[in-house]
């Protein structure tokens, strides 16, 4: 059975020039990272290598970039390890789970936290971080990229709100890096995480972006490994595939690949919305990543709109949680202001490096006949049908 994957926001395929960058980590160069002889001298310049190609995608200086384990890893050591007990912090309501966690953490171990709501498009006010800001406010985090809808935050007016305040600014940019370009002093970010496996480079690597003269509080004790930010012996081969990734993000920006995939994104929303009423896209009117849509489909839930998908053979997502058995609408989508229904009707589609016209092709065929299938089954629509 033809199977196409549409949730790249998930994780993505690795490249195979990323996994053949990576191999002969793996065997042949297996050194410890930190140790003095030839075999350690090897995995160091790979693992340098590696950092030189992030910092560049990111806009700052190799030694600016922490080695971490993923995006959950970077979010938790910049919001752990730029406050303390008794600071405030501002985040939004549609962060990821990886920062409105690490923030609920916090607040049992006393800290304050502002959660700053979004409008209807899914985007926040930057007045509304500013009215936030109490003296003892520590550190701003808002992300980059929603996850679930592509929706693009104003990073850039909130890194002058902190740089105005004098406080510190971390950006979940995990849904954005290789997306959309990048560059860190144009945010005036303090800290910034991205993952790789979001860009075609492995899962369980990624890195934090920290600005020069930064103190933080690590996560791990033990080495003096990543200039004693990040304690543990380095995942070589993933370090080489997250800089392999990189280096393959930035040459797609110079052939505005960025541009290629919106189109078909865009192909694949216009032809879904034409030949289904009752449907749209959350976070219409913001600007969105290239590869992301986000689209209700009114009278039926999402999930078994995602597993009827699958079983036709498209992979797409649901924001939607299970949660003692019951099935919770998106944090994110409800924030937007969505009647629980509708957000529950939500599906995320997600495109990748990968992604052709022909998997949009097969994509538009399936959709619409599923969701017809489903309403046809859904009493709710066969009711209002009748009556209208
Ligand atoms: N932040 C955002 C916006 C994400 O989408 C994700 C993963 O879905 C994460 C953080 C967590 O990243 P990782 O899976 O690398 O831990």
């Amino acid at each position: 059975m033809l199977r196409i994957y549409l949730d790249n926001n998930a994780t993505t395929p690795v490249l195979p020039e990323v996994f053949e960058a990576m191999r002969p980590y793996f065997g042949e160069h297996f050194g410890n990272a930190s140790s003095i002889h030839h075999h350690g001298q090897e995995t160091r310049a790979a693992v340098e290598w590696a950092r030189d190609l992030v910092a560049q995608l990111l806009g700052c200086r190799a030694s600016e970039i922490v080695f971490t384990s993923g995006g959950t890893e970077g979010d938790n050591l910049a919001i752990a390890g730029l406050t303390s007990a008794g600071d405030h912090i501002i985040a939004s309501s549609i962060e990821h789970h990886a920062v409105l966690h690490a923030c609920k953490r916090l607040e049992e171990t006393g800290c304050d936290v502002t959660y700053v709501p979004v409008d209807g498009r899914g985007l926040l006010d930057p007045d509304d971080v500013r009215r936030a800001l109490r003296p003892n406010t520590k550190l701003i985090s808002i992300m980059m990229a929603n996850n679930e809808t592509g929706v693009l935050q104003p990073v850039e007016e909130i890194g002058e709100i902190a740089a105005e305040a004098d406080l510190f600014f971390h950006t979940d940019a995990v849904q954005a890096a290789a997306k959309i370009p990048i560059d860190v002093a144009h945010i005036g970010c303090d800290a910034l995480s991205i993952s790789g496996h979001k860009f075609h480079a492995p899962q369980g690597v990624g890195a934090l972006y920290l600005r020069k003269g930064t103190r933080l509080q690590p996560l791990f004790h033990g080495g003096r490994h990543e200039r004693s930010r990040r304690a543990g012996t380095e995942n070589v081969p993933g370090i080489v595939g997250l800089g392999k990734a990189a280096e393959l993000a930035a040459q797609g920006f110079e052939r505005r690949d960025d541009q290629k995939l919106a189109a078909l994104r865009d192909r694949l929303e216009r032809g879904i919305l034409s030949h289904i009423d009752e449907a749209g896209v959350n976070g219409d009117g913001a600007v969105r990543t290239p590869n992301t849509t986000n689209i209700y489909f009114d009278h039926i839930d999402g999930e078994p709109l995602v597993i009827a998908l699958d079983l036709k053979g498209l992979s797409v997502s649901s924001g939607a949680a299970c949660s003692s058995g019951a099935i919770e609408p998106s944090h994110v989508l409800t924030a937007m202001g969505l009647r629980p229904d509708r957000a529950r009707a939500s599906v995320r589609f997600s495109l990748g490096k990968q992604t052709t016209q022909e998997d949009i092709d097969f994509a538009l065929e399936l959709v619409p006949e599923t969701v017809a299938r489903l309403r046809e089954l859904s009493p709710a629509y066969r009711k209002e049908a009748v009556s209208s």
